[in-house]
Formats: structure tokens, sequence, C-alpha cells
């Protein structure tokens, strides 16, 4: 069971905050995503006091959990964006976050994205190749704007964790590779409508082991001090995101203080505002996916199957990511039992967990899949025609709808007979 302030048995029921799971189910249907709005604060809270001794500036990368209430807590708090496309863009601005706080990312920005980009006034663009900064220079002269852009680094470290989610290493699409920097300088110099004001890597995601942020931090240093000695006046050093998070009890993540152990002293000598881009460290343990188990089966081996009312299409991070996630019966149950957690989806990777000790609960009872505040309700899709669930945010015994669950009409409505 996960150690959760947020998610916790009360007598024998579970509970988020202050409000019992049951009574949310019962009341908005499942499945249902309940994330605790004190969860995310204290998660960011927990950052930003591991960082406190560093000049920096926290950017929420909103694709992790892209909710408008999600980011907007976030916000009220002081944190700024990194968002990925026009439509996070967007989602940012809907939730009330000042543009000159919202960094814009991506490998394959489009040119109406640029525009848009650069119309709002976002703080920076971080380019990922040649070809984008000219495309970035030609659209800024075009506009008559100057763009404030960083380059994102390829640091070429390979960072262990799962390689889809490996992001810093040669072998993958991201940013400039290091062969490729002086040409970049020097073009950089001959871009009249770009002012190179950062530099930025992220090497990847859920990363354990703080010395891949110190060997790819290096690596940054050295070219924030090639770049300023041609000077460039640098004043952004971006370290991206991938701070971990526990999903597994018996795999804890490596305490943030830990990470900044390492990075303060590397980072603080400098005359450079520092910027961090955490997702998942900041939602995933905010909320969980309540599902209600519609059959019991086993075969003839004695394997039994919990089949419940969400799958894949509302967490695919089982079948895409081979990730771990504890269920939890919301009853409490003293007997448990060994089972397998599957959706309905006609898919074989379509399950929660397999060969897992699970409350003894009954057909029509509710399970809490953990740890689904990141890259969950965000991966939700259509298959199957399923309909997107609804989300609800919890503030001690407030209860918000924050999204509501797709229609059937919905389904169809943008489709031409
Ligand atoms: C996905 C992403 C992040 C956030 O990663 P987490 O592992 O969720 O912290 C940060 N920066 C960039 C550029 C990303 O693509």
């Amino acid at each position: 069971m996960l150690d959760s302030n947020f998610f916790r048995y009360t007598g024998t029921t579970l509970c988020c905050d202050d409000v019992k799971l049951e009574e949310l189910a019962a009341n908005f249907g499942t499945p249902l995503f309940v994330t605790s709005r004190r969860s995310v604060i204290e998660s960011y809270k927990a950052f930003e006091c591991a960082f406190e001794a560093l000049p920096h500036f926290t950017c929420y990368s909103v694709k992790a959990n892209y909710n408008l209430s999600v980011i907007r807590t976030l916000a009220e708090l002081g944190c700024g964006c990194d968002v990925n496309s026009a439509g996070e863009l967007y989602r940012a601005l809907q939730s009330g976050v000042s543009p000159d706080k919202i960094i814009f990312a991506g490998v394959g920005k489009r040119e109406d994205e640029i525009v848009y980009a650069l119309q709002s006034g976002v703080l920076m663009l971080k380019a990922e190749s040649l070809s984008e900064l000219r495309a970035i220079d030609r659209i800024a002269g075009e506009l008559g704007l100057t763009a404030s852009v960083a380059i994102r680094i390829n640091p070429n470290v390979t960072a262990e964790t799962h390689p889809y989610i490996t992001t810093g290493d040669s072998k993958e699409k991201f940013g400039i590779d290091e062969a490729e920097l002086s040409t970049v300088f020097s073009l950089l110099s001959r871009l009249p409508n770009i002012k190179l004001v950062g530099l930025d890597m992220h090497i990847g995601s859920q990363i354990f082991d703080p010395e891949y942020y110190v060997a790819a931090t290096v690596k940054l240093l050295a070219i924030f001090k090639a770049s300023r000695e041609l000077g460039f006046a640098i004043e952004f050093l971006d370290i991206g995101g991938g701070f971990p998070v526990t999903y597994d009890p018996l795999k804890p993540a490596t305490p943030i203080e830990h990470f900044a152990e390492k990075l303060v002293p590397m980072l603080l000598p400098l005359d450079v505002k520092v910027i961090f881009e955490p997702g998942r460290y900041l939602v995933a343990n905010a909320s969980v996916l309540l599902t209600r188990i519609l059959y019991k089966k086993s075969n003839h081996t004695g394997k039994q199957f919990f089949v419940v009312d969400a799958g894949m299409t509302e967490l695919i991070r089982p079948a895409l990511y081979q990730s771990h996630h504890e269920v939890q019966s919301v009853t409490f149950h003293e007997e448990e039992v060994i089972a397998d957690v599957v959706g309905p989806i006609c898919e074989s990777s379509d399950f929660f967990a397999r060969h897992r000790a699970i409350g003894a609960a009954e057909e029509g009872e509710l399970l809490a899949v953990m740890s689904a505040g990141a890259y969950a309700a965000v991966m939700s899709s259509n298959y199957n025609g399923r309909l997107r669930p609804a989300e609800v945010l919890v503030n001690g015994s407030e209860v918000k709808l924050v999204r509501k669950r797709e229609t059937l009409e919905q389904l169809v409505q943008n489709e031409l007979t």
C-alpha cells in the first residue's frame, strides 16, 4: 500500500482528503479520476523547498495533467508552465497563466504554433534544430517581433529508465546534437530576429539516480561557458523535468532533496536563473482512478480476474510503459486474493495489475488504481468507442467536478455524414 497523506482509509473506507471515494463514485459515476488539490500543493511546496537556495523558476510540464483546474492550482502558487503544443499553450492561457511564465517546447513545432506562441508573448521558445531556428527567425521577422529562444541540447546521457521515456540520448530525436553546436552559434549570430536567452535540456522521466542530472549538467555548463565567451547573454539554464515518484512501495523514489543536494552547488555560483520543468513529480500521486468491479471470474488454472469498468483507454501506462500501479479495494478487506485487474478493452495489454494481492472485494465494489495523476487522463482515448471519464478535484471536504464525463453525442459530433 502506498503511503499517502491524501488517500487513506478512514475506518474501512478509502478517502481522498476528507471525502469517501464511495460517495464520489455514487455521485459522479465510474470510471472517475479523483485528484487531491492539497496533494498537488504539497508536492509543489516540497519541490520549491528543496531548491530554495537556488534562484530559479519552476515551470510545470502541463502535459502530465493538463486539466485547467490542476494548472490553475499550480499557477496560483506562482508556478509557470512548460507547454508542448498550441493546445497546451491554449490550456495554460485559459487557466490564467501569464504568458511571460510560459515556455514553449516541442520537437516538431508547426508554423501556426510558432506564430501563436510569439503572438501570445511567451517567455521563450525552446528550439530543437537548425531548421527550426531559421523558421522561428523568419516568422518573428514577418510578425515584426524578436523571438526569445532557448536551444535544447541533447547532452547524450542515457538515463536508466524505461526506454520509452529516455530523451537525452543520441539515439533519440530530442534536442540539438553536441556536434552541431558550433554551427548553431554561428547561425544564431546571423539571425536578426532571434535573441538567444537560454540553454535547455530534458534527459527523460522517472530518473532515480541524481548522477544522470550531474553528468548532463556538466555538459550544459560547458556549453553555457562557451556561449558566454561567444558573447551570448544567456539568462536561463533549463534543467528540464524527470524527477521521480513512487509508484511501487517496494521501489521508493529518490527524495527530491538528493537531486537538490547535487544540483544546487553546481548551479548556485552562476549568474543565471535556473528553470525546472517537473511534471510527474507534482501530480502523479495526487490522483487515483476509481473503477467498479463488473465481474469476477477464474479459469481452469485457478487464475482470478477482476474485470473492471476502466481500462487502458483511461490509463494506458501499464500497456505503454509496463508501469506498476498499486490497486486498492476502496472498502478495506482483511482477506486478500491474488488476481489480475483487467479492463473491458479488446486488447491483451488492457490490464492494471497482474497476479496481485488485492482485497477480496465482491462484484459491484470499487477499486482505486493509485498514482493516476500523471500521464493518465491526458492520454485517455475514445478507442473502442469509450467515453472519456469525469474528473473531480477534492479540497479537504469540498468536491468540484472539473471535467464532465463525455457523452455519446460528443463521440460523433465532429463527424460529417
Ligand atoms: C515531459 C517533459 C517534462 C516533464 O517530465 P516529467 O518526467 O513528468 O517531470 C519536462 N520537460 C520536457 C521538455 C518534457 O518533454
